[in-house]
């Protein structure tokens, strides 16, 4: 490693010693870049790698609300507005009891990286509340209404507002952030800005959602697969595929696969993994899709009604199955340790196409990288998600929609011109096939370079 990003590595680690997670995100990056870096004396110069580690801004806010028992509840919202050289910031809103600063400065720091490998003029941010809509202040076992949910993303917004709009910051959901939570948050932008503007994506087709949004992250996370097995002149048919999680990025991952004739053999929750030995049906994933949008279940519960599936109490997708071709970890950051990593290779696993932020531990990926699989990070294969919100967006400035195939042949373009980015990156700084170090250096080369010309500031 070189002396520069030694020291700007140290400095992170001393100025954010309460933020593990925001400086693992930062070492994956910069301890990849020596070779681009040595190439380009000018980012150096320029402080490039000081100034990326830095948010513009950071917004912590009280988000007051009252539950449906009439008690007064405060929770704490932020929004982390990390980089605009390439465009306004742009990232998701996750509500989780998970979410601090340092969570949210890793997931703004990635979305720099990401957006840039869209081709699109987006910068990054990202932004939450420690809020959680899975379960109720007031009654044990049960989540927060719709009501409540209703209140929470109104209170939310009435001070988001202010810092948002669509030249300056357009959010968009995370984790348990999806149509519902968006269609709240836009009702109440549109009522305090006394405006119609494509402030959020994510939103409802009847008020200038895209198609295919929805879709968009997991359907991505496997064209980007389709990519790499592409090099090899192989494709998804008859593949054995393990999934984590059950939400938005999972569920999609999977329909996508099955439609490429792979065999989806797990999912997992908060209660634990499913594993079909014969592989999810569509009519499963449509069962599981209802069962966590609608009724906002768990997958023990599935696993008690559906005989052909095997249920795991608080495990993981990983080590459930001895034959794996495939895994996409969709759920959550550091959900795949070295130990699973292990495993996966052990059993086959030849391609590891990440859907979440980071959800390889950094053990993890030194076996994937070191084993030559197919590995892509999480900031170029889930980009598809971001890449339809910029769609998105283009589709509200222009006043138009466009239809499902237009959005998916354009969401296919990006993410095949995200993969071909990351390969000729890592090729012509040497070390061809390593996707990590691939997407760091295409992501952060235009940055870098928009930043330079932009002079100091
Ligand atoms: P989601 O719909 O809320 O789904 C998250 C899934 O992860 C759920 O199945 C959830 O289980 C599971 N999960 C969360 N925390 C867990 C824990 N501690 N233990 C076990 N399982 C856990 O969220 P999503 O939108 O699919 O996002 C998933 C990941 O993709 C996140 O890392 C997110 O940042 C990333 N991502 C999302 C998008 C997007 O467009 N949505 C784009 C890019 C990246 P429960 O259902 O039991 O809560």
């Amino acid at each position: 490693m070189s002396k520069y990003v030694d020291k700007v590595l140290a400095d992170v680690k001393a100025k954010n010693p309460n933020e593990p997670e925001f400086i693992q995100a930062v070492d994956e990056v910069l301890t990849t870049l020596d070779p681009v870096l040595k190439a380009n004396p000018q980012y150096e110069k320029n402080a490039i790698l000081e100034r990326m580690v830095e948010p513009e801004r950071v917004v912590m806010f009280r988000v007051p609300w009252v539950d449906d028992k009439g008690v007064v509840r405060v929770n704490r919202g932020y929004r982390i507005q990390m980089n605009s050289a390439i465009g306004p910031y742009k990232g998701g809103l996750r509500f989780d009891p998970t979410v601090n600063l340092g969570v949210l400065k890793f997931l703004a720091f990635e979305q720099v990286f990401k957006n840039s490998l869209t081709t699109l003029p987006m910068g990054g941010g990202k932004g939450g509340s420690d809020f959680n809509p899975k379960v109720s202040p007031h009654t044990p076992g049960k989540r927060c209404s719709d009501a409540e949910v209703m209140r929470f993303c109104q209170s939310f917004m009435t001070e988001l507002f202010r810092h948002i709009g669509p030249d300056t910051d357009v959010p968009a959901g995370d984790m348990n952030v999806g149509g519902r939570e968006i269609g709240y948050l836009f009702g109440q932008y549109k009522r305090l800005a006394n405006e119609w503007t494509g402030v959020l994506t994510g939103k409802g087709l009847s008020f200038g959602g895209s198609l295919i949004r929805p879709e968009a992250t997991g359907y991505g996370d496997v064209y980007f697969a389709q990519n790499m097995l592409a090099m090899r002149g192989e494709t998804f048919e008859g593949k054995k595929c393990v999934i984590s999680g059950s939400g938005n990025v999972a569920s999609f991952a999977a329909e996508k696969l099955m439609q490429l004739g792979a065999k989806v053999l797990t999912l997992s929750d908060r209660s634990g993994a499913i594993l079909a030995p014969d592989g999810i049906t569509t009519k499963m994933l449509k069962d599981i899709m209802y069962l966590k949008n609608v009724k906002r279940g768990e997958l023990a519960d599935f696993a008690k009604k559906t005989k052909a599936v095997k249920f795991f109490a608080g495990k993981n997708s990983w080590q459930l199955t001895d034959k794996i071709d495939a895994a996409f970890p969709c759920a959550r950051q550091n959900e795949l340790d070295g130990k699973d990593a292990a495993y996966l290779l052990k059993h086959g696993c030849k391609v590891v196409a990440e859907g979440a932020n980071m959800p390889s531990t950094p053990d993890a990926i030194a076996t994937f990288v070191k084993a030559k699989i197919m590995y892509s990070p999480g900031k170029a294969s889930n980009a598809g998600g971001v890449a339809t919100s910029g769609l998105e967006m283009s589709q509200n400035s222009e006043r138009l929609s466009w239809t499902r195939e237009e959005v998916d042949t354009k969401l296919k373009g990006i993410m095949k011109a995200i993969h071909d980015n990351a390969w000729e990156a890592a090729a012509k700084y040497g070390d061809k096939g390593n996707y990590v170090m691939g997407a760091n250096i295409a992501g952060f080369v235009k940055v870098a370079d928009a930043m330079v010309a932009q002079g100091v500031c």
